[in-house]
C-alpha cells in the first residue's frame, strides 16, 4: 500500500490522503459500501462500478460459509468471482461469529461457533481467518479480534481487548508467513469498549505492532452507545494512532456520524445503512433523509435532488414514480440504492474538495444547517466539533436537540 497526505484541515484534525492499493487508488476520506454476500444488495458490479466506487467491503463470514474457499480458490479469489476490477476489504468474520452464530464460546485459540448450516462445532483461529481473507484476496484484511458489544460492561472488555492484542500478533505472523505483505494489506482493529484507560493500553500495544500493520480500524462502537461517548473514543483513539497510517471507524454511515469522525481525523467508513434503508424506501439527501413511502410524494413529479448527478435522478425518475414503486418492485430498490450509495460519495467527496480548498469548516456549517436546519443539531456534534476547534452554532440560531439528537429515524425529514 501506498499512503500519501495530500492536505490537512488547519482547523480540525481532517484530512485528504490517497490510497493506492493493488486495484488502483481510493482517495480518502471515503465510505465503503458493503457488498456482504459479494454483492451489493440490487447492483451488479458494474453498476458500482459506473457510480465511481473504488473500494468496498465483502464479509468474510458470509463468502467462508458460501460459496465457500475452494470455489473462491477456483474462480482465482473474490475480485475475479464477483467481476469487481477497483478494491475490496473483508473483514475478519468475528462481529458476524458473534452477532449471527446462535451459539459461539470464545477461547484462547479462537472462536468455537456452531455452523448454521450444518450445525457442526467449527473453530476459527486468527490464523485461519487470515488464511481464508489470502483466498478471498481482498486488497485490505483485517485481523480477526475478540468482539463484544459496547454496552458490555466489567472484565469481560479489558479480557477481549489483550486478547485482540494477541491475536494481532498471530494474524501478523500469519500473513507473513503466507508471503502476502506485498499483495494483502492487514489492519489492526483497536479495542478496549467505551474505557479510555483500555482504549489507551490497546492504542499503545498496537502501536508498537505498526511495522506488520498497513492501517487501523476503531472496532467496538456503533452497538447502542451513548453518542456522546462514541465520538470521545473516536477521538482518542485517532489523536494517538500514527499519522502516516489510513483510520478506519467500522459500521458508521449516518451522514452526521461520518463528517464528525472526518473532522476527528478518521479516513475511512462503512455501514449497510445506506443500501439497506434504500430497500425500504429512504432516499438520502442533503436535505436529510426522505422516506418516500410517504402518501406526500405521490404526486410529485420531480427528482429526488435536482442537483445529484446519480443515474436515477439525472434519467428524471419521479419521487411520484419511486413513491409508486417502493417496496413492491425491485427497479426501485436499484433506484435509491444507486443514488444513496452517490449521495454517501458526494457527502465525502466534497469533504476531499473543503479540506484541499481550506474550508472544511464552512462546509460542516453549511452541512449542518440544510440538513438539521429544521429538525434541530445533535448536540453530540455540536460537542464533538468544538472539541476540532468548529462552532456549528457560530452565528446561527439553531435549535439543538440533546442527546444522540434528531429523533427522526429516517421516517421523514423534509
Ligand atoms: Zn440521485
Amino acid at each position: 500500500m501506498e499512503f500519501e497526505i495530500l492536505a490537512k484541515c488547519p482547523t480540525t484534525k481532517a484530512r485528504v490522503a490517497r490510497m493506492k492499493l493493488p486495484h488502483g487508488e481510493t482517495m480518502l476520506p471515503t465510505f465503503m459500501p458493503v457488498a456482504t454476500q459479494a454483492a451489493i444488495k440490487g447492483l451488479t458490479a458494474q453498476q458500482v462500478e459506473s457510480l465511481g466506487i473504488t473500494l468496498m467491503l465483502n464479509n468474510t463470514y458470509h463468502l467462508n460459509l458460501r460459496p465457500g474457499i475452494k470455489v473462491l480458490d477456483k474462480a482465482g479469489g473474490a475480485h475475479k468471482f464477483q467481476g469487481w476490477t477497483k478494491n475490496l476489504l473483508t473483514d475478519s468474520g468475528g462481529f458476524q461469529l458473534v452477532s449471527l452464530s446462535k451459539f459461539t464460546t470464545i477461547t484462547e485459540e479462537g472462536a468455537l461457533f456452531e455452523s448454521p448450516f450444518t450445525g457442526e462445532p467449527t473453530m476459527l483461529t486468527p490464523e485461519e481467518s487470515i488464511s481464508i481473507q489470502h483466498s478471498i484476496g481482498a486488497d485490505i484484511i483485517m485481523q480477526l479480534d475478540d468482539v463484544v458489544s459496547s454496552l458490555t460492561v466489567g472484565p469481560r472488555v479489558g479480557e477481549a481487548m489483550e486478547r485482540s492484542v494477541r491475536w494481532l500478533d498471530r494474524c501478523i505472523a500469519q500473513h507473513r508467513r503466507a508471503g502476502k505483505e506485498g499483495t494483502q494489506n492487514l489492519f489492526a482493529i483497536v479495542q478496549g469498549g467505551l474505557d479510555p484507560i483500555l482504549r489507551d493500553r490497546c492504542l499503545e500495544e498496537m502501536i508498537k505492532r505498526k511495522e506488520g500493520v498497513a492501517g487501523y480500524a476503531i472496532g467496538g462502537l456503533s452497538g447502542g452507545e451513548e453518542k456522546d461517548v462514541f465520538w470521545r473514543v473516536i477521538k482518542q483513539c485517532a489523536d494517538k494512532l500514527p499519522e502516516e497510517r489510513p483510520r478506519y471507524s467500522m459500521g458508521i454511515g449516518f451522514a452526521e456520524d461520518l463528517l464528525v469522525c472526518v473532522a476527528l481525523g478518521v479516513d475511512m467508513a462503512d455501514c449497510v445503512f445506506p443500501t439497506r434503508t434504500a430497500r425500504f424506501g429512504v432516499a438520502l439527501t442533503f436535505n436529510g433523509p426522505l422516506n418516500l413511502k410517504l402518501q406526500k410524494h405521490n404526486k410529485d413529479l420531480g427528482p429526488i435532488d435536482e442537483n445529484c448527478p446519480c443515474p436515477t435522478c439525472t434519467s428524471g425518475t419521479s419521487r411520484a414514480m419511486l413513491h409508486h414503486i417502493v417496496t413492491l418492485e425491485t427497479a426501485a430498490a436499484h433506484a435509491l440504492t444507486q443514488h444513496n450509495i452517490v449521495f454517501q460519495a458526494q457527502l465525502m467527496g466534497r469533504a476531499r474538495d473543503a479540506i484541499m480548498a481550506g474550508n472544511f469548516p464552512d462546509y460542516l456549517r453549511t452541512f449542518f444547517k440544510t440538513y438539521f436546519g429544521k429538525a434541530g443539531y445533535p448536540e453530540w456534534c455540536v460537542n464533538a466539533l468544538r472539541s476540532v476547534g468548529v462552532d456549528l452554532l457560530e452565528n446561527v440560531e439553531a435549535q439543538v436537540v440533546p442527546g444522540d439528537g434528531a429523533k427522526w429515524e429516517y421516517s421523514d425529514a423534509s
